[in-house]
């Protein structure tokens, strides 16, 4: 690993977390060390190695109208209607939404609601594959003459940002670029078990730096930094291959440490600059995007087609074939399991990673496009810990990676006390889990803050409401 931080390109500068440097508003800042709060967990990537497989068409597909950040989707078809693969059947005319698109040729059986494990319910059409996967007449490659018509044909493509986040990406790219220096894409990839990033920087490096060199030509962005964590060095030498023709593209190496893809730990660690409260990266001359998110836009690009499909890591000991699955936005979980050779009954089921993923009770719901991990645990998988009380150790507070005091913001949350909630900015928690992660008495300290934000929220909304 060091092998590969330590080889500079020729006649390239090369940016890493071992020689801390960085950037400062458009001029390099000098050395500052990179930051090493957070923690190092094991990273149990077993599956990275293993080439992506496509499942096969599943029986039904499910597809939500509120795969997004922001207003939920509208239906576009009704129930007995044909659709096509890449045909528009979800879209709203509020700004802050991602029109969807159905994975299949087949006929709407149902148009019903789901219900999620974290209590929330949405629309969701149930389709019906023919088999035939006959592709709509609308999927044809767009085209592009200005930065202004990429946004436009991002917005047309049903792509989110695929960390996790899944905050449309043609919002994120519809910014005022007159400040902005760096497009960062983050490709830390930190929670254990995960490696969709990774298999995507190995088997498509193209569309990545296709995605993001049409986005710097247009945008006229100077530069972009590539952000892997050490652990990944045959993606961080092969992409430093491909994009050694260009100038503006850099990789730039980060210590392998959670919660490092986090946007304000990987911004601060990158650039040394620091989003104010209430702010957004934009703030701070900086867009950030996941790195299949601009492998999806470069594929975008060149054919036209709407993101319809996801790579998840699907693993955990309930698990008999883990592997990177390529899979259809909508496909139901359970079909997954099946597919993978879960065991019956599984103790633990998470969508996502260990750290920040959800565990899942209802086994029909589908998998939507952000979500990038699969895990299924069987007996010997996670229990719940026993609590005990805190012994002031304050590992919690030196292991934050935004400096925030988890269990000043427990105590707050339990007491109520919004004034106080506002004082520690609950608000700017990222909710990671390193806290609880650390925490020796067992705290419910994610748990708390996670609630603490949402009241702290509720709060201010309603004093916004007032004024
Ligand atoms: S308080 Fe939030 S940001 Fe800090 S460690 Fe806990 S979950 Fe992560
Ligand atoms: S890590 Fe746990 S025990 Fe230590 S101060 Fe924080 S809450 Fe208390």
């Amino acid at each position: 690993m060091d092998d590969v931080r330590q080889a500079p390109r020729k006649g390239k500068q090369v940016f890493t977390g071992r020689d801390m440097k960085r950037f400062g508003g458009g001029v390099r800042a000098g050395k500052r060390p990179v930051e090493l709060r957070g923690i190092y967990i094991p990273h149990n990537k077993l599956t990275a190695e293993m080439p992506t497989t496509v499942m096969p068409l599943p029986k039904q597909i499910v597809l939500p109208m509120q795969q997004h950040v922001g207003a939920p989707c509208v239906p576009q078809v009704k129930r007995r209607t044909h659709v096509e693969v890449g045909q528009l059947v979800g879209h709203s005319d509020a700004r802050m939404t991602c029109d969807i698109f159905s994975p299949v040729s087949g006929t709407v059986r149902d148009i019903r609601q789901i219900h999620y494990s974290d209590g929330r319910s949405d629309e969701a059409l149930v389709i019906e594959p023919d088999g035939e996967q006959t592709v709509h007449e609308s999927v044809v490659k767009p085209e592009i003459s200005d930065y202004a018509s990429l946004v436009q044909a991002v917005k047309r493509s049903g792509i989110v940002g695929l960390g996790g986040a899944g905050f449309p990406a043609w919002l994120k790219m519809d910014a005022d670029l007159s400040t902005i220096d760096t497009w960062l894409v983050n490709a830390a990839e930190c929670e254990p078990y995960l490696s969709t990033d990774y298999r995507e920087m190995i088997e498509h490096p193209d569309t990545i730096l296709e995605g993001i060199k049409t986005c710097l030509d247009l945008s006229g962005i100077p530069r972009s930094l590539i952000c892997i964590e050490d652990n990944k060095p045959k993606a961080i030498e092969l992409l430093r291959e491909l994009s050694a023709d260009d100038p503006r593209i850099d990789v730039f190496v980060l210590p392998a440490r959670y919660p490092q893809g986090a946007s304000r730990v990987i911004l601060r660690n990158v650039t040394g600059r620091s989003v104010p409260r209430g702010g957004h990266l934009t703030d701070v001359g900086a867009l950030l995007f996941n790195v299949t998110t601009m492998s999806e836009i470069g594929r975008f690009l060149r054919t036209g087609m709407p993101l319809t499909k996801r790579r998840l890591t699907v693993m955990g000991d309930a698990i008999a074939r883990p592997q990177n699955l390529e899979v259809l936005v909508g496909t139901p979980i359970s079909e997954i399991l099946e597919y993978c050779g879960c065991a019956p009954g599984p103790r633990k089921v998470i969508i996502g990673g260990p750290m920040m993923g959800t565990t899942q009770v209802e086994l029909d719901v589908p998998i939507v496009r952000q979500n990038c991990g699969l895990l299924a645990f069987g007996v010997n998988g996670p229990v719940v810990p026993r609590q005990t009380a805190c012994i002031k150790c304050s590992r919690c507070i030196d292991h934050c990676p935004i400096r925030l005091s988890p269990i000043d913001i427990h105590k707050a949350y339990v007491a109520r006390d919004v004034a106080a909630l506002d004082r520690l900015m609950a608000d700017l928690c990222v909710e990671c889990g390193t806290c609880s992660y650390v925490c020796p008495s067992k705290q419910p300290l994610v748990q708390s803050t996670h609630l603490a934000c949402a009241m702290l929220r509720a709060e201010q909304r309603k004093a916004k409401g007032r004024r």
